[in-house]
């Protein structure tokens, strides 16, 4: 436990399992670090594969018990976590800006986002229904009941320390499965307060085990190769989740895997420009541009584009950038290899002829900070079209027919969310039919939402988060053949 990383919050730096904080078990630590200054603020135990079945043994011990706990009051423990968080939203927040970067203004949205998972879950947790039909023959009734899927593996990105943990966390328990989570090794403190919160808040021992480990493959196969374990619910890059699908395919495990975007934001040439942009740079530098959700290409139709582009050069010129701690609108980038990655997209774009509207540079200070960018008149073939940004640049595209825009959207092995600006609800909805993506905002640049179905088509992913759906990624059903 670390006292004075963030005053008024007792920072967990062990595993968690079976509801005690213990070290790793050869007492192996990672070092944690502070993005805007590059040094070590925490040195977390480094969990090992002996630690990964001491997880699995503490999850089954306790799975009866919550499997069979009432749901109300399952519910009432994940509402108690949401109080808690609330409560406690500041220096959680603090906390988040320290081990990932976001501005702090970004990490308290996050925070109350994250709980919100906990509360809608608290609600969903008592609305699990079953259904009886009537079969053809009119012979026998046919039942289906829903029961919990078993121990989860739940594993998790950096770039949402604590909602990406509480959107799995929140329906695992509210369907009554006990759940084993690996944290990314960025970022494992926001994870390891939310477990604190949790067994706060009435979370029986073992129900939830953290486990933060550098040795991320050998911990999840052991997890994933126990026949114990029923489930996996992967939030991270479409490359190593990949790997997880063929991993968890040995033993047919149920996977829910939210992996990258690619996302499209189209503006067409009837759309309200103040809208349009307000909600591209929401789209765009939400979390500093280090979403899945974020916006990677801007497609405008020609006779805005000019009047667009200046517009959002404009405001993303004016972001004030800086350690998130401080009063700023962007934080720094998660890490070096992030960093470099930015400034290799834009180097590539440029030298294809893009044109730098604003930013395209590091500015000179420590930390891994990059200068919001706009770009316009970028090549079809520029890397930074079709990969993942992950970063405060945005690259616009002209284009001419509605036709046109769907094409170059679609244009991409990713699909988890595309934006449209139009005035014109039925041309908008009709573009939002023809995208191929899992989700859509239409006049919007945010789409998340608990009380909403989340995820992606193609390769962004299988199964969706949030909503009644969320829960039922964490149940099997059973269907009974009744007469009676
Ligand atoms: P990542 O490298 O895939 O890592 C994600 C998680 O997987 C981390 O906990 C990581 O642990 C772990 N991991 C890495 N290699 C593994 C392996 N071989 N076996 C098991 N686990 C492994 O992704 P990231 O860089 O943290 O996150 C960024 C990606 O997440 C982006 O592609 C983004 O689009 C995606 N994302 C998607 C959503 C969505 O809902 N669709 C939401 C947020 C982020 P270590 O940290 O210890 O390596």
């Amino acid at each position: 436990m670390l006292d004075d990383l963030v005053a008024g919050l007792t920072v967990p730096t062990d595993l968690f399992i079976g509801g005690r904080w213990r070290d790793a078990e050869d007492g192996g630590r990672f070092d944690v670090i502070d993005p805007a200054t590059t040094r070590t603020i925490a040195q977390v135990a480094n969990g090992t594969v002996a630690d990964a079945r001491a997880c699995v043994d503490a999850a089954e011990k306790a799975a009866t018990g919550w499997a069979a706990t009432p749901p109300r009051q399952r519910g009432e423990i994940l509402r108690r976590a949401f109080e808690l968080m609330i409560e406690r939203e500041d220096v959680l927040a603090e906390l988040m800006v320290r081990e990932n970067g976001k501005a702090r203004r970004d990490a308290l949205g996050e925070i109350r986002y994250a709980a919100e998972f906990f509360r809608w879950f608290a609600e969903e947790a008592v609305r699990l229904t079953g259904e009886v039909r009537t079969a053809p023959s009119g012979a026998n009734q046919i039942m289906v009941i829903r029961q919990p899927i078993g121990i989860a593996l739940l594993i998790t990105p950096w770039n949402f320390p604590a909602a990406m943990a509480t959107r799995k966390i929140g329906p695992a328990l509210a369907a009554g499965c006990t759940v084993i989570l690996k944290p990314a090794s960025e970022t494992p403190l926001s994870a390891l307060a939310v477990a604190a919160i949790l067994a706060e808040a009435g979370v029986p021992d073992g129900v939830v085990n953290v486990l933060p480990s550098r040795r991320s493959g050998a911990v999840a196969e052991t997890v994933l190769t126990d026949p114990r374990v029923r489930k996996l619910s992967f939030t991270g890059s479409t490359e190593v989740g990949r790997g997880l699908l063929k991993l968890a395919a040995d033993r047919v495990i149920s996977c829910s895997m939210e992996l990258g975007g690619n996302a499209p934001l189209v503006v067409l040439d009837d759309a309200d420009l103040d809208v349009a942009v307000e909600g591209a740079l929401l789209a765009k530098m939400r979390n500093g541009g280090e979403a899945c959700t974020a916006a990677n290409r801007m497609y405008v139709q020609r006779p805005v584009a000019e009047e667009f582009t200046r517009r959002l050069a404009e405001q993303m010129g004016a972001l004030t950038v800086g350690p998130g701690l401080e009063d700023v609108a962007v934080g720094p980038l998660v890490n070096q290899s992030s960093l470099d990655k930015v400034a290799e997209l834009v180097e590539d774009a440029v030298a294809q002829g893009a044109h730098v509207a604003t930013g395209g540079s590091r500015p000179d200070r420590e930390g891994y900070f990059y200068a919001p960018t706009v770009l316009s008149g970028v090549a079809p073939d520029s890397r930074i079209l079709s990969e993942e940004i992950f970063g405060p640049v945005a690259p616009v595209v002209v284009f001419d027919t509605d036709e046109e825009a769907v094409e170059l959207a679609n244009r991409t092995e990713y699909g988890l969310v595309s934006y449209v600006f139009t005035r014109d609800l039925a041309r908008g909805l009709r573009m939002s039919e023809a995208l191929e993506s899992g989700m859509v905002g239409l006049n919007r640049g945010v789409v998340s939402d608990p009380a909403a179905p989340f995820g992606g088509v193609k390769q962004s992913g299988l199964g969706r988060e949030g909503g009644h759906e969320g829960m039922l990624e964490y149940t099997e059903s059973k269907y009974v053949a009744v007469q009676w």
